[in-house]
């Protein structure tokens, strides 16, 4: 028989290995402490929903409605869609379990997998990993710097605030934005000849947009561009002052960005990011933004809202390689069958205590001293013919090679001594 063909990961998907992990749960650990320390509580969301629910709530003309999604049938005939972001799952789950009748804000988090069809490159992946925070019922700007503040936090407590820089901008309401919209669009079909062919297709459908764009022919004609920030109305000029005033309040260092627009069409007012240049291209760590209306649209009641997302594999990356992760202490190498069968239950017991023991399974002395030693556990403990006989064990320290006998109904506390740190 032929040897059959090992099946690899599917492209633009990774697996996080136990190498990595120890990064990933340190983020996970940080957000979780940072956010529930501001009155943050999780949320567990489905991975698929239907997809009418992200073309409603993400909008019909934005990249990952037209071409990113991950949509298929189910086998009765549904159209599902494994979900490329977490704010529209979230405030469905809001209206559907009525939690507006919580007293608000309601403060939520969520973590976990998202899909989108893009091309993969580094920092950029098919599945990736984000880590969302929505505060849902209320207005007032100085939620809006909670928000962008409790973000800034958890980049601090992980030792990257140095490394990252933050922006923010208002992108108007719907009371100002039609009217700059229609300016932008005027000014971008005078100069249609100087865009790239995908900003040209968005002059009419999402103008925007075109002010996101990377590619280096369009910046002249970008930094030209009218300025949002010069056409907003009254309200969304005092709102964006106060939030200004509150990060200011925080000792925030931030920069204003009037062309940061952002992805997706249902932000108004505040939109926030913040960028590394460690990473090229993909350079944004994490973006958000007010969604006031969103709720609505979604068949939900009249509530604002302001949430992020964090790109978690963009943030791994910077953290960088760490130490591997926690070790057992000790390497359990029993000499026979007796042996075995008399240290199953003390690594138990010294499990029990809170220390970590794996046993080996019985084979020569030497190859499991090169194990214990390959490993990086701090001590092994031998137990042989002699050692049972005598009821002892030899407990060595990896480091130092020295060895003393122990008692073996003592070796679950004498392991536990060993295992607390300091
Ligand atoms: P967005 O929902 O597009 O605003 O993305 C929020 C954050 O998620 C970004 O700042 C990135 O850090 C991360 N992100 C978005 N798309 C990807 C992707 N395809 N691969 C890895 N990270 C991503």
């Amino acid at each position: 028989m032929t040897q059959p063909r090992p099946i690899r990961t599917v492209r633009g998907v990774r697996d996080i290995l136990p190498g990595e992990t120890v990064r990933w749960q340190r983020v996970e650990a940080e957000a979780r402490r940072v956010f529930e320390a501001h009155g943050y509580r999780e949320i567990r969301l489905p991975l698929f929903e239907r997809t009418e629910l992200f073309a409603r709530g993400i909008g019909e003309t934005t990249d990952i409605v037209e071409k990113e999604m991950y949509t298929f049938q189910d086998r009765s005939g549904e159209s599902l869609t494994l979900r490329p972001e977490a704010t529209a799952s979230l405030l469905r789950a809001y209206i559907e379990h009525g939690l507006h009748v919580q007293p608000k804000p309601v403060r939520l988090y969520t973590l976990g997998p998202m899909f989108r069809y893009e091309r993969p490159q580094a920092g950029r992946y098919r599945q990736f990993h984000q880590i969302n925070v929505e505060a849902l019922g209320e207005a007032h700007p100085a939620l809006d710097a909670e928000v962008i503040g409790m973000l800034m936090e958890l980049f601090r407590a992980l030792g990257l605030a140095e490394r990252l820089a933050l922006q923010v901008n208002s992108i108007g309401d719907e009371a100002c934005r039609p009217a700059f919209r229609e300016r932008l669009a005027a000014y971008l079909r005078e100069h249609a000849g100087e865009l790239c062919p995908e900003c040209r297709g968005r002059i009419e459908r999402n103008p925007l947009r075109v002010l996101d764009c990377k590619r280096p022919g369009c910046q002249p004609l970008i930094d030209k561009a009218p300025s949002i920030l010069e056409a907003l109305c009254p309200g969304c000029r005092e709102h964006f002052e106060r939030v200004r005033g509150y990060l200011d309040a925080l000792g925030l260092a931030y920069r204003v960005n009037p062309r940061m627009v952002r992805g997706l069409d249902y932000y108004v007012r505040t939109t926030f990011e913040v960028l590394t240049e460690e990473l090229g291209a993909q350079n944004a760590l994490a973006g958000g933004g007010r969604y006031d209306g969103l709720i609505q649209a979604l068949g939900g009641p009249p509530d604002p809202g302001i949430g992020f997302a964090i790109g978690v594999e963009r943030v791994t990356l910077l953290l960088g390689a760490g130490p591997d992760g926690p070790l057992p202490t000790a390497l359990l190498i029993p000499l026979g069958e007796a042996a075995l069968t008399a240290l199953l239950p003390l690594a138990q017991a010294a499990r029990r205590h809170g220390v970590g023991v794996e046993v080996a399974y019985g084979r020569k002395l030497r190859g499991e001293l090169e194990r214990a030693h390959r490993l990086g556990v701090p001590y092994v403990v031998i137990v042989g013919e002699d050692e049972l006989r005598a009821d002892r064990a030899t407990l060595r320290d990896m480091a130092s090679g020295a060895q003393r006998a122990i008692p073996l109904d003592r070796l679950p506390e004498e392991l536990a001594a060993l295992g607390r740190p300091g």
